[in-house]
């Protein structure tokens, strides 16, 4: 028998969508991906971006506090076992996920640890492929499979991910191993003049490494970091190696011109990326209108619907615009409204 909903992803969007479609009846089934070497390397296990990070200061209703014995009586024994400890700094990334993935199960939400490699939404039931063979039957899908951070791609810089390596300065910015300290911003994007002025409020000094000599970044965003008088800017520049040691993390970061053969060091106690990021969409094969962007695009404005009736997209899959754990919770709370409304309005609720 056909599944009513299926869920494809485990970040915010993804158990969102299950904690309304679980409390509307929806009985619904989450793909949270597979837990292999493949999906670390590519920053795509289960829990999704979120899991990345550590203390998560910006998502409401969890300010600063110990929290053990909370996370001891509402999270399953053996879910918290794999935690890494409570920082007792309110609310961690791995911590809020498995909070949000314990509210679904609690509302009866079963769940597959397993990635959707293929689709068909050529016809209805839609159909599903999981990793692990067989095939699943949906009336109505919910993709949230997120995006990626792209990374330069160094194996120091793989060492140092989370100890002075990030890709959000928004969640990791304000953390005090940033503080008071020189940092590093790679890219010459909107995202990395955002990132640089947001840093710059926490940081002795921001340098903005860019690879050409002019940013792409729009005028009004390019003239913010020009003129901030924190941020420096380092031209014709590609990171080449990330440099520290095990105790401190990130110590220095050292430059390649891309113009010559030059190198230089500049002392930084964090390198962070914004080069933009890698929707998790290729497994669509294509049955899905994308942005130029390869994101899902939302046919329908305040609606989460896609090219395809009865799939629903939420998240970051589908946003490369505001990227937040509470815009995409948002997003999947709206996906399960659709989706329900959607299934009723077919009569197949
Ligand atoms: P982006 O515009 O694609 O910029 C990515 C930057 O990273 C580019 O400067 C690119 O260099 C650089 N880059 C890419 N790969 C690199 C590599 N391997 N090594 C070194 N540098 C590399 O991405 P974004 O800044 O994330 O922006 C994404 C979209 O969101 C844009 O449409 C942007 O306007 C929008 N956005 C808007 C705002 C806002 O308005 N407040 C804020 C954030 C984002 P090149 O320039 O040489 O290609």
């Amino acid at each position: 028998m056909a599944e009513r909903v299926v869920i494809i992803g485990s970040g915010p969007a993804g158990w969102a969508s299950a904690i309304y479609t679980a409390r509307a009846n929806l009985n619904p089934l989450v793909f949270e991906g597979a837990i292999t070497e493949d999906n670390r390397i590519a920053g795509t296990l289960p829990l999704g971006q979120l899991a990345l990070t550590t203390e998560v200061e910006n998502y409401p209703g969890f300010p600063a506090g110990n929290m053990e014995e909370y996370l001891d009586r509402s999270i399953a024994e053996d879910k918290r076992a794999m935690m890494p400890p409570h920082s007792k700094h309110g609310v961690s990334g791995p911590e809020l996920m498995e909070l949000m993935r314990q509210q679904a199960v609690n509302f009866g939400t079963r769940i597959v640890t397993d990635d959707i490699t293929k689709v068909d939404f050529s016809r209805h039931p839609f159909v599903l492929h999981p990793s692990e063979g067989g095939q699943i039957e949906a009336l109505a899908v919910i993709v949230a499979t997120g995006a990626r951070a792209n990374y330069l791609g160094l194996p120091s810089e793989d060492a140092y991910k989370n100890r002075g390596v990030s890709a959000c300065a928004v969640c990791d910015g304000a953390l005090p191993r940033f503080r008071n300290k020189p940092l590093v911003v790679v890219g010459g994007g909107d995202s990395a003049v955002e990132e640089a002025t947001y840093l710059s409020k926490f940081s002795s000094r921001v340098f903005m490494v860019h690879r050409r000599d002019e940013l792409r970044a729009s005028k009004i965003m390019a003239e913010r970091a020009l003129n901030d008088p924190k941020i420096e800017m380092v031209w014709n520049s590609q990171v080449d190696e990330v440099l520290g040691d095990d105790k401190l993390g990130v110590t220095a970061v050292r430059l390649k011109s891309t113009k010559g053969s030059d190198t230089k060091t500049l002392d930084a106690s964090g390198l962070f990326l914004a080069i933009g990021h890698t929707p998790n969409t290729a497994f669509l094969g294509g049955q899905l209108a994308l942005t130029d962007k390869k994101y899902i695009k939302w046919t329908v404005p305040f609606r989460t619907n896609t090219t395809v009736e009865g799939v629903f997209a939420a998240g970051d899959v589908a946003d490369d615009y505001y990227r937040q754990a509470i815009t995409a919770a948002g997003s999947g709370c709206m996906a399960a409204l659709d989706a329900e409304r959607w299934l009723a309005g077919k009569g197949l609720h």
